[in-house]
């Protein structure tokens, strides 16, 4: 699939694809300065990683800190999707 959902940011553009693949680094506090950066960037202009990331500190804290879940290749693709559509949009 395509995604040309990008937005601009310190450091470069990150796609939403790029920031579902680093959002268990961000929340393990893995990333470095840069992709910090790109990923706060990124978030503020999409609302759809806003509310991904609001899930999955959730669920992490529903499931009583356990680790960030692994997200299932499924849930993914529905994810995407939805980024997809939203992408029209913002
Ligand atoms: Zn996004």
């Amino acid at each position: 699939m395509r995604d040309d959902h990008t937005y601009g940011g310190p450091g470069g553009e990150l796609r939403c694809q790029d920031l579902v693949e680093l959002v268990t680094l961000h929340l393990e506090g893995g990333l470095g300065d840069r992709d910090r950066a790109r990923f706060a960037a990124h978030l503020d202009a999409c609302e759809g990683c806003r509310a991904y990331l609001d899930q999955m500190r959730r669920t992490i804290w529903l499931t009583g800190q356990l680790g960030p879940p692994r997200l299932l290749a499924e849930e993914r693709a529905q994810l995407l999707a939805l980024f997809g559509a939203l992408g029209g949009q913002i």
